[in-house]
């Protein structure tokens, strides 16, 4: 089967395997039948490029997804990563999909997961499928007039407090002094918490942490965020001086392959250790999880395999005591999946005064935060607001995808 992309281009996909469910789909509303699956890549440069501890930008780039039924009922989702990758990933699925019902959600992420499951179990074939999940929880919320937090389970809240990530390394300028001043003015714009990237220089970024928490003053929380670019005993050793700093979490110390490593950096100092945004599905999960190599998993929604695991996730965290705390690095439409499944986050424990949730909040140079939506998801004195529409909630802009649109160099 062919399908296209929104450039026009015709794109082979993998032939419809022969698994249980994927041929025959059974009665269906017809009007609910995947007629169609379409990909936008955007792209926005950066007028000054930053860098993490292992990923350097000089511009953003984002894969949308868009699922049609043959009613014309759209839902839209967003893969995290690489966007040609995920891009290909996504209409090789398609061929899949096509015709089949998508209310049926956890029939297609199990068919469309056993299609690459022995080659797939990670990376590009699982964070092409959340996108692809996330589209069809879309169009669920959408055809019976709730959003997706309501299908979850129920809202917990309407509202969640946000936490601004920033301080990238930025081209140019005294990193210092630059990530001290811009953490100042997120906690002036009203941000109870900031996380900052460090996992460069030891000694350098503990410079950092100290000019930081200086100029955020003691109120302000602060998280840090390694990008996996210390050796466990570098991690370990910038923990234990950094918290003096009081640090709420130490996010991504070491690579996310060597789960021993997180264990030792959880053992060897003082400040919780977080992690998740590489790891994927359940399966990937389960051993950090239970393990108990981290304090706070943080699975991406667009990324550890869209709603339909990120509720199992979830529910595996709740076994252990660990904190579930979403990874979001994306457009409107990846908040949008994220706040959606932080309304319906349980709880845990269920108490008066529960530990709430805490949205990450990319307060790097990205338009697609709000350019790609109807209606931008924005922050008032560090709380975003959880939509309450059909579906995500949210209303793609269609002129912006044609603005932002991706083109060759
Ligand atoms: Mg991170």
């Amino acid at each position: 089967m062919a399908v296209n992309d929104a450039s026009g281009e015709r794109l082979h996909a993998l032939e419809t395997p022969v698994v249980p469910g994927c041929e025959m789909p059974g009665p269906l509303p017809g009007s609910l039948r995947i007629a169609e699956v379409r990909t936008h890549l955007l792209e926005h440069r950066l007028g000054v490029a930053f860098e993490s501890a292992t990923m350097r930008f000089d511009r953003r780039q984002h894969l949308l997804v868009e699922i049609v039924c043959e009613d014309g009922t759209t839902g839209w989702g967003e893969c995290l990563g690489p966007v040609l990758p995920n891009r290909a990933m996504v209409l090789s699925y398609a061929g899949c999909l096509k015709g089949m019902n998508a209310l049926e959600t956890e029939k297609i992420w199990a068919i469309l997961y056993n299609l690459l499951r022995d080659q797939g179990q990670r990376g590009i074939a699982v964070t092409a499928l959340s996108g692809l999940d996330v589209a069809l929880w879309d169009i669920k919320g959408r055809h019976f007039g709730v959003p997706v937090s309501t299908l979850l389970g129920g809202r917990f809240r309407d509202s969640v407090r946000a936490y601004a990530t920033g301080s990238f390394r930025r081209d140019g300028v005294d990193r210092v002094a630059d990530n001290a001043a811009e953490m100042a003015a997120h906690a002036a714009a009203g941000f109870h918490a900031v996380k900052i990237k460090i996992g460069f220089d030891p000694q350098e970024d503990l410079q950092v942490i100290a000019a930081v928490r200086a100029a955020i003053g003691t109120d302000t929380r602060l998280m840090i965020d390694g990008n996996h670019g210390y050796s466990p005993g570098e991690a370990v050793a910038v923990g234990r001086a950094a918290a003096e700093y009081r640090i709420d979490w130490f996010e991504e110390p070491v690579v996310p392959e060597q789960i021993s490593a997180y264990r030792a950096v959880r053992e060897g100092q003082p400040i919780p250790v977080a992690g998740g945004e590489t790891w994927h599905t359940r399966f990937g999960m389960h051993e950090p999880i239970a393990s108990r190599a981290v304090d706070i998993i943080q699975p991406d929604l667009c990324g550890c395999g869209g709603f339909t695991e990120a509720k199992r996730i979830a529910d595996l965290a709740s076994l252990h005591g660990v904190r579930v705390v979403p990874h979001v690095w994306g457009t409107a439409v990846q908040i949008a999946a994220a706040l959606q499944f932080m309304a319906a986050q349980v709880p845990d424990p269920v108490r008066n005064r529960p530990l709430e949730p805490i949205l990450e909040f990319d307060r790097t140079d990205n338009p697609f935060r709000q350019a790609v939506v109807t209606r931008p998801l924005e922050h008032r004195n560090g709380i975003v607001t959880i939509p309450d529409g059909p579906g995500l909630g949210i209303e793609i802009d269609r002129a912006a995808l044609e603005e932002f649109k991706m083109r060759a160099d």
